[in-house]
């Protein structure tokens, strides 16, 4: 029997299985048949490679990132950021595995069941046994359950590549963000061009909805990436690489008491108010691991024990009350329409950058994001401040303290 079966071979499931597979954990990575090819392809902030090992696993970097506000408004952020090589991050992974003796098995779950000694995880055509199971199948996990409240939000973005020069993308800078909409159809949600400059001259443009409750169709988001290009004389070819996205965010936290430990968007560690996960994630590993480690290499040590600690690891609870407060900054978000984004957004990136920098990379103690969301709340102009406070009045608000006390 194996002391760990991860579910998952995207990056979460790989990199928790590497990091088992180097601590002598007996560990099994489960997915589907045939090689490892992730189909999103992954941004990050440079600052937070480091902790992630992700330092040599860089595509592009771009020195500055801008941040568009609408009628030519522009900030541009001292901050650098990158494309993460995929293949090579993978094939990273899969060797470690490998080196360490992490088992391949190939196979869909379809269900499990738990005894004091360890797990039966049902596939598709068979069945694997485990004394613990982490479930690392991404955003609409396998076998971990969440609370359906409170409800999560949705980000979703069409993107594609496209030859270059694109107007309004400088050639040297990450566009993060473009708030600017005159000329496009109309969408249930603000939306915001992120364009990515390449080295090769070609550009990846992405019409993202930062977050949306129900999400914002494809169709939608397609719709006004075309028509925004159309303002700047740009096609978008018929064949060329796109990329469709659906990231939940927010949302209950899993339940700590289950059986399976989820890990990354299985575990709902994705940055609620960014739909960010990757960095986290893998600068994660390692404490997932060490935590599992410890307990079941511990005399007397249990599965469920081993269980309990992962999940303590993964969500300690200062960081379920930056998850309260970010959901709370997300129901926020919900309830501005474009133009009150523009002006949230300019207000946020006027903050001392210290504090919008903490707030994007999910790294603040509760405490101090708390500081940073009153300072923005205070430096909010009048209108926007009386939609700040409005979620506070509801039932969020009572969420968001329940959550801070618990
Ligand atoms: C298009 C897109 C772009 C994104 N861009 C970024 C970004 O730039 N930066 C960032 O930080 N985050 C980004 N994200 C968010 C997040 O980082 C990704 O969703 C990330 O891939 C999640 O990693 P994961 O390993 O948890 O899940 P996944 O990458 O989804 O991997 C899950 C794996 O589990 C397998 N699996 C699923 N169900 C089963 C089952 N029943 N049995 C066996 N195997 C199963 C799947 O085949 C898959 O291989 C993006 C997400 C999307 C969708």
């Amino acid at each position: 029997m194996l002391d760990v079966l991860v579910i998952g071979r995207g990056p979460a499931g790989l990199a928790a299985a590497a990091a088992l597979g180097e601590r002598g954990v007996a560990t099994g990575v489960l997915g589907p048949h045939g090689p490892v090819r992730w189909p999103a392809r992954y941004g990050a902030w440079a600052d937070e490679l480091g902790p992630a090992g992700l330092e040599d696993f860089v595509e592009h970097r771009w020195p500055e990132t801008v941040v568009g506000l609408g009628g030519g408004e522009r900030r541009v952020l001292p901050r650098a950021y990158v494309r993460v090589d995929r293949d090579r991050l993978a094939e990273s992974l899969v060797e470690r595995c490998e080196r360490t003796g992490v088992r391949r098995l190939d196979g869909a779950v379809v269900g499990a069941e738990h005894h004091p000694a360890g797990s039966t995880v049902r596939l598709a055509d068979g069945e694997v046994r485990a004394r613990l199971v982490v479930d690392a199948s991404g955003h609409r996990p396998a076998l971990v359950r969440r609370a359906a409240r409170p409800p999560q939000g949705f980000q979703t973005a069409f993107g594609a590549v496209v030859e270059g020069p694109v107007p309004g993308v400088e050639p040297g800078r990450a566009t993060l963000m473009e708030w600017d909409d005159a000329g496009l159809p109309p969408s249930p949600a603000p939306t915001f061009l992120y364009a990515l400059p390449l080295p090769d001259g070609r550009v990846f443009v992405e019409e993202t909805v930062l977050v949306g409750r129900p999400a914002v169709p494809l169709e939608v988001l397609e719709a006004r990436l075309r028509a925004r290009l159309a303002t700047r004389g740009v096609v978008l070819p018929a064949h060329t690489e796109r990329e469709r996205c659906w990231i939940p965010m927010g949302g209950a936290l899993p339940d700590p008491r289950q059986r399976v430990v989820g890990f990354g968007g299985a575990a709902g560690m994705v940055h609620p108010a960014t739909g960010y996960l990757l960095a986290r994630t893998l600068a994660a590993a390692p404490t997932l691991a060490d935590a599992l480690a410890g307990e079941l290499g511990r005399p007397g040590g249990t599965p469920e024990g081993a269980a309990r600690a992962g999940w303590a690891a993964l969500w300690p609870a200062d960081r379920r009350r930056r998850h309260a407060l970010f959901r709370f900054g997300m129901e926020v978000l919900l309830r501005l329409d474009a133009a009150d984004t523009r002006a949230f957004f300019a207000a946020f990136f006027a903050l001392p950058e210290a504090d919008w920098r903490g707030y994007l990379s999910d790294r603040l103690p509760a405490l101090q994001l708390a500081g940073v969301m009153s300072r923005l709340f205070a430096a909010a102009p009048a209108r926007l401040r009386r939609r700040l406070a409005t979620p506070a009045l509801g039932p969020n608000g009572v969420d968001l303290v329940r959550s801070l006390l618990s």
